[in-house]
């Protein structure tokens, strides 16, 4: 009966104009766009305690964990994104020691995009992967960019006290204006073309995210400080210092199913082991 009646639909049709069909709209332009991304040196850090620092089960043993910190330019035709900025410029030539850990930074943002002859007000967006300061240290050195950070981790900033007063202050041009900035929640297709999306991953901070970056050669994914060095990944390590667990481990899990499904090739930014997942700085992956 069902098998008669579309076979009439199809001879009835068969006697009139085809109907218009609906063409695809064109490709945007900036589909084609040519896609790189630079690893930038954002800092070293000696964690004195590792186990204490990094674990709330006890998992890691006692003593010290050298780890580092990694931003990141994207280049979308002739567009410029920055994700993170990672530990302040002032610690160029300087070392910050305290009881947890001690800091260092080799070079500025700044100087290590003199070197692919990228200037400071060629950056038009940095996408923050969250509050902490030593990923918003230099963020000030790009004040025309638009700032792309999760909803709730600005409000926190934003808050009285600060969370982290280092990075109000790193951030203050944005968060008190007159600093362009777009508050993200869920995830967000950054150029509109869905090869660079922010993924909405919270639990180590209220509005933490990852990045997908479609690169023609395979999609990457930073982990923002989801996970922050590899044995996190086989046992579900969260740190003390984290929001929500089970948001973490639900972002985790996420993630990891991304990354997957996808084939990505997964860079934990504060990983020393995962430096050599992207061609050594000034070189692009593609
Ligand atoms: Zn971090």
């Amino acid at each position: 009966m069902f098998k008669h009646a579309i076979a009439a639909v199809l001879l009835a049709s068969a006697n009139v104009a085809a109907p218009a069909v609906a063409q695809p709209a064109p490709a945007p332009s900036t589909a084609q766009a040519p896609l790189q991304l630079w690893r930038l040196d954002c800092g070293e850090f000696v964690i004195k305690q590792y186990g204490a620092f990094f674990s709330d089960t006890f998992q890691y043993p006692r003593g010290p964990k050298n780890i580092v910190g990694s931003c990141y330019l994207i280049r979308h035709g002739d567009r410029y994104m920055l994700w993170d900025t990672g530990l302040t410029d002032a610690l160029v030539g300087n070392t910050f020691d305290n009881a947890a850990q001690t800091l260092r930074l080799r070079q500025s943002l700044v100087d290590q995009l003199r070197q692919i002859g990228v200037r400071p007000e060629q950056i038009e967006l940095i996408g923050i992967s969250h509050w902490h300061f030593d990923h918003t240290g230099q963020a000030g050195r790009f004040p025309q960019a638009r700032l792309l950070m999760g909803r709730d981790d600005v409000e926190l900033l934003r808050g009285t006290p600060s969370p982290d007063q280092d990075s109000t202050d790193a951030l203050a041009h944005w968060l008190n204006g007159p600093g362009q900035i777009q508050q993200v929640s869920g995830d967000h297709d950054v150029f509109g073309d869905g090869r660079v999306v922010m993924l909405t991953t919270p639990g180590h901070t209220p509005a933490h995210y990852a990045l997908l970056v479609r690169l023609a050669s395979g999609p990457v994914l930073l982990t923002g400080d989801l996970y922050h060095f590899t044995e996190q990944v086989a046992n579900r390590g969260v740190p003390p210092f984290n929001h929500n667990r089970a948001d973490t481990l639900a972002s985790m899990d996420r993630f990891d199913r991304i990354a997957r499904n996808l084939g990505a090739r997964v860079i934990i930014q504060h990983e020393p082991a995962d430096i050599a997942k992207l061609p050594a700085f000034p070189q692009a992956a593609q």
